[in-house]
C-alpha cells in the first residue's frame, strides 16, 4: 500500500511533525501515525493541508469570466450580468463544456481545491431540443473531471420556471428546463456513472424558489431518496434584495425563512449565498446544520451584498466556500475576501477567528474544510482514516511561508500569499495530479481550452 511521511500535517487534533500515512489500493487512508520514521515512504517534505471543497462551481461561467465588466447603458447589477451569462451560454456546445470544465477543473487543483460541487444547469441544445442523450452535457463534465483528477459531485440542476409563482421561463432559459419526470430520468440515468466511487456523488440542485415550484422540490428530493438517501441538495438562495422582495410577494415569507418553515432542512443541504439573512433566519440556519455555501469574490464581483459571517459562525453555522462564477479560481483569496468583508463593515480585524489569540487563518480553514466536505458528501475535509488521501502541500519555498509554523502557514498562505503560487503538490485518493504548481495536464487542458474561445468569441 502507498505509504507518505508528511513532515508537518494539519491534523483533526492539530499540527503534528512526520506522519506516517498509509493508503489503501482505493485511494483512501488506513492509518495515520504522528512521529514516524519511514525512510521507504514518499516524503511530502513541508506543510500539509487536507484538500479543500469547491462547494459551488457553474463550470461554463469560467469561460465568460471577465466579459462583462464593462459598464452598461444603465446601472449593472447581478441582472444585467445574467443577460450576458444567458447569451454566452447559449452558443455553447458539448466540446466547449469539456474542454472549458477540463481547464478550470486544472486550475482548481492548482489552487488547493480536491473536489467540486458542479452547480450543472445548462443540459439542452440551443433552443432547448434534448440531446440524443440528456445527460450528454452532464457526460461531459464527468469526463472533464476525471481527465483533471479532480474529485465531483455532480448536482444536475432542476429549473423549470421563470420567475415565483410559476411565471413561464424565458428564451434564453430553454437549455435549463426540465419537467420533474424528465428530471428523475435525468438522475436515474447518471446513477450508475456514481456507484462504487469514492471520489464521485451524485446529488441535486433544484435552482432556486424562483425557478421551482414547491412540489417540484418534493418530487425531486425524492427521486433522489430513491437513488442515494443521504445524498447532497444545494440551492440558490436570498443571494439577491429583489429575490427577498419577490419571494415575500410570492409567500408572504423571505426565502431562508420559508425554506426552513419546510421542515426539511438538515445536514444534506446547501444554501448558496444565503447573502440576505435575519437574526432569527441566521439563528435557525445554524441549527438546521446545513452549510452556507460562500462564494465572496462572486458575490463581490457581482455586487451581491456581504454574509453576516460574524453572527452566524457564533452560532454555530456551517459554511464552506466556492469560486462559482469563477472571476478566482483560488481558495486562499476566497477565504480572506470573507474575513475582509467582515473587516471592511465592521471596521475592526480578526473577526472570524472564534475567540482571543486564536488564528484567523487556521479558524477559515478549517471550517471550510469540514463544511466544504459535508456540503460535496464526499469522505474529506480532514486528514484521518477512512477519509480519502486529499493532500496541499505547501512550497516550504515560498516567500511568504519563510519562517512559518503551525498555524500561522496557514495566516501566511491566505492573508500574505501569492495566491496559487504557494501551493506545490496536490494529491486526490494518493495520486499526484499538481506537481511544482502545475497541474499534470496544463498544457493539453490550455490548448483545448483556448481553441473553445475563440470560436465561442468569434462568433
Ligand atoms: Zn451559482
Amino acid at each position: 500500500m502507498p505509504r507518505f511521511l508528511l513532515r508537518q500535517a494539519l491534523l483533526p487534533t492539530g499540527w503534528h511533525d512526520n506522519v506516517l500515512v498509509v493508503v489503501d489500493a482505493a485511494g483512501m487512508i488506513a492509518s495515520v501515525t504522528s512521529g514516524s520514521v519511514a525512510p521507504d515512504a514518499t516524503l511530502l517534505d513541508g506543510a500539509v493541508l487536507p484538500g479543500l471543497a469547491n462547494l459551488h462551481s457553474h463550470a461554463f461561467q469560467r469561460a465568460m469570466a471577465g466579459l462583462a465588466e464593462r459598464a452598461g447603458p444603465g446601472n449593472d447589477s447581478f441582472w444585467t450580468w445574467r443577460e450576458t451569462m444567458y447569451r454566452f451560454a447559449a452558443r455553447l456546445a458539448p466540446e466547449d463544456i469539456q474542454a472549458i470544465a477540463s481547464q478550470l477543473y486544472g486550475e482548481m487543483l492548482e489552487a488547493g481545491y480536491t473536489a467540486v460541487a458542479e452547480f450543472h444547469y445548462v443540459h439542452h441544445q440551443p433552443g432547448g431540443v434534448p440531446y440524443a442523450d440528456p445527460a450528454e452535457l452532464s457526460r461531459r463534465v464527468l469526463a472533464a473531471a476525471d481527465a483533471s483528477g479532480i474529485a465531483l459531485t455532480h448536482l444536475p440542476v432542476l429549473y423549470r420556471y421563470g420567475g415565483f409563482g410559476q411565471k413561464e421561463p424565458q428564451e434564453r432559459q430553454k437549455r435549463f428546463l426540465h419537467t420533474s419526470d424528465a428530471y428523475a430520468r435525468l438522475l436515474e440515468s447518471l446513477a450508475p456513472a456514481f456507484r462504487n466511487r469514492a471520489d464521485r456523488r451524485l446529488g441535486i440542485a433544484p435552482h432556486s424558489l424562483r425557478a421551482v415550484s414547491p412540489e417540484m422540490l418534493q418530487e425531486a428530493i425524492a427521486a433522489l431518496n430513491a437513488i442515494d438517501a443521504g445524498a447532497p441538495i444545494h440551492i440558490h438562495i436570498a443571494e439577491q434584495t429583489a429575490e427577498v422582495e419577490d419571494c415575500i410577494a410570492w409567500s408572504g415569507k423571505r426565502p431562508v425563512q420559508w425554506l426552513l418553515d419546510q421542515g426539511i432542512v438538515d445536514q444534506r443541504w446547501c444554501l448558496v449565498h444565503a447573502t440576505h439573512l435575519t437574526t432569527d433566519e441566521i439563528q435557525r440556519l445554524a441549527a438546521s446544520k446545513a452549510v452556507a455555501g460562500l462564494c465572496p469574490t462572486t458575490e463581490a464581483n457581482l455586487g451581491d451584498g456581504i454574509f453576516p459571517a460574524v453572527e452566524y459562525m457564533a452560532a454555530g453555522g456551517r459554511i464552506g466556500i466556492g469560486s462559482d462564477s469563477h472571476i478566482s479560481v483560488a481558495a486562499a483569496e476566497d477565504l480572506r475576501l470573507l474575513e475582509y468583508g467582515q473587516r471592511l463593515i465592521t471596521r475592526s480585524r480578526n473577526l472570524l477567528a472564534g475567540g482571543a489569540d486564536r488564528s484567523t487563518g487556521r479558524r477559515l480553514f478549517d471550517a471550510a474544510s469540514i463544511g466544504g466536505a459535508q456540503a460535496v458528501g464526499q469522505p474529506m475535509g480532514v486528514i484521518a482514516a477512512g477519509r480519502r488521501a486529499d493532500f496541499l502541500l505547501l512550497d516550504q519555498d515560498a516567500p511568504a511561508l519563510a519562517g512559518k509554523n503551525g498555524d500561522s502557514i496557514l495566516d501566511a498562505w491566505i492573508f500574505s500569499s501569492q495566491m496559487r503560487s504557494a501551493i506545490s503538490e496536490v494529491y486526490v485518493a494518493g495520486r499526484r495530479v499538481v506537481e511544482q504548481g502545475r497541474h499534470i495536464r496544463r498544457e493539453a487542458f490550455a490548448a483545448d481550452y483556448r481553441k473553445s474561445l475563440t470560436r465561442l468569441l468569434e462568433e
